[in-house]
């Protein structure tokens, strides 16, 4: 069998298939020291676990992790597929263990993800040498800089396969393939499609590989599309990241103590709405439809210790107008919508741990917790713009990660996982840790049973 792409998804789904007694081949299209997608960036994994583990602090039941993907998603989700991701979450943090991928406790930070969230002892990075090392003790063929362009489908099942590697091209008749090249967002053009002249603005937190050409193809031979082409798992990083693999030390996590504003220096959303787990992933589209696909968090001395600060250090100044022209905002602007601000904060206890009373009043739109006035020099400012994590349009799968049809025929040999199948479950916006938890279920999924088609 073969498997496209290997990130955490493709490295799951060739281990399972492997260990049932497969012969499989992995297509990566980075050079090795590039491989592993998206996955390289990441930091943990969301999973159930009935009481305190050695890495995670009190209980997370499958109803609250259910619980918590309805409501981030707004019931817009693959109900079957999302309960199967968390009913299988626990044994695919066992299965990794065992495959050689070491936890921590949590990183501190603003995500408060001690309770949800095993994280991986040296991040995403550590993870993928664990796998691919155990790949390569197993006998898994691995080629890298191969990149697969077309499957030839002929009456739901994938009959040969097309691809390049180092620039020269191959064809190949598997028996079973996992698809697991995660979403389009690097894709250039095909971002323009959907978001005009504004995509040049977007930056890309992860690889620059994931272009979509699989799930193009796969697409346009009839596969039943899923998820809305702008739904897209985007945060407000730094503006001043690069355009793509910036990673995670360009993220953010300063707006719900901030006050964010416009090129216009005004206000356009509630940045104290909810805990920031919960909120993070829905900043990068309300950067994207500000003018020029900028805005400003702005704060002051007093809450500056209470996140976790990007890798570049925040533009700082002793007045908002001095702050106001490092940004380039309009200094009257900037003054006016702080000083409405500060007005209509009221009086509470101030508290970054839990929901707190500190809203205001009489102002659109509200900042409904953690709202101080901005009155203590020095005043800072992280310019954001959009930074796309990874796309939400892909393929349809059933519970068994096959490929569904527009005809409502399921693929006999074509299976999916990861971000290229996300979208099942991902509706809209995102719990932190999910995507690798639905790219290790679906992937071991779509290993095991991609194995009954391989001889
Ligand atoms: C900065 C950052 C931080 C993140 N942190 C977390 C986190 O802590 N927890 C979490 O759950 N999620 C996190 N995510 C999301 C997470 O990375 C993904 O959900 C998960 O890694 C998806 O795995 P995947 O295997 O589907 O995709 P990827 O890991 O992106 O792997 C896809 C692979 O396919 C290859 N490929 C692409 N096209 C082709 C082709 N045509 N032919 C052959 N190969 C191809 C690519 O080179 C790549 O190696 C983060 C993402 C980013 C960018």
């Amino acid at each position: 069998m073969v498997v496209i792409g290997g990130g955490h998804a493709g490295m799951c789904a060739a281990l399972t298939a492997r260990q049932q007694g497969a012969h499989v081949v992995l297509l990566e299209k980075a050079p090795r020291h590039m491989r592993g997608g998206n996955t390289r960036h990441t930091r943990n994994l969301r999973t159930q676990h009935i009481k305190s583990t050695a890495t995670m602090t009190g209980a997370y039941t499958v109803d609250e992790y259910f619980h918590d993907i309805m409501q981030v998603t707004a019931g817009n989700t693959n109900e079957t597929l999302a309960r199967l991701v968390v009913d299988e979450s626990e044994a695919l943090m066992q299965w990794l263990v065992a495959q050689g991928v070491d936890f921590q406790p949590s990183l501190s930070g603003t995500l408060n993800l001690d309770r949800t969230n095993a994280f991986f002892l040296g991040g995403g990075c550590a993870l993928l040498n664990a796998l691919y090392l155990r790949a390569e003790s197993l006998g898994i063929e691995i080629f890298y800089d191969t990149e697969v362009t077309h499957l030839a489908i002929h009456e739901h099942t994938c009959q040969t396969l097309l691809g390049n590697h180092n620039n020269e091209s191959f064809e190949l008749h598997p028996g079973a393939v996992v698809a697991a090249c995660g979403g389009f967002q690097a894709n250039g053009d095909w971002m323009r499609q959907i978001w005009g002249p504004a995509a040049d603005n977007f930056l890309i937190r992860g690889t620059p590989y994931n272009q979509g050409q699989v799930l193009k193809n796969l697409l346009d031979q009839g596969a039943q599309p899923v998820g809305d082409p702008k739904q897209c798992h985007a945060v407000a990083i730094d503006a001043r990241a690069p355009k793509f693999d910036g990673g995670i030390v360009t993220r953010l996590d300063c707006v719900c103590f901030s006050v964010v504003v416009n090129r216009q220096a005004q206000r356009f959303y509630d940045e104290g709405e909810d805990f920031w787990p919960k909120r993070y992933a829905i900043w990068g589209r309300l950067v994207a439809q500000q003018t020029d696909q900028i805005a400003y968090a702005i704060f002051d001395s007093k809450v500056v210790n209470n996140f976790m600060p990007s890798i570049y250090p925040p533009l700082r100044a002793d007045t908002l107008g001095e702050l106001a022209q490092q940004t380039n905002l309009p200094e009257h602007q900037l003054q006016r919508t702080i000083e409405e601000f500060n007005q209509a904060v009221t009086s509470g206890t101030y508290d970054p741990t839990v929901l707190d009373d500190c809203s205001t009043q009489d102002l659109l739109p509200t900042k409904s917790h953690w709202a101080l006035p901005i009155d203590k020099p020095p005043f800072m400012a992280y310019p954001l713009k959009p930074g796309i994590t990874f796309t939400y349009l892909g393929v349809s799968v059933d519970h068994l990660a096959r490929v569904m049809f527009t005809d409502g025929k399921h693929a006999r040999n074509l299976f999916a996982a990861g971000e290229i199948m996300a979208g099942n479950i991902l509706g809209q916006g995102y719990c932190a840790g999910t995507g690798m938890t639905i790219g290790g279920v679906f992937g071991r999924i779509a290993g095991y049973q991609a194995t009954c088609h391989t001889p």
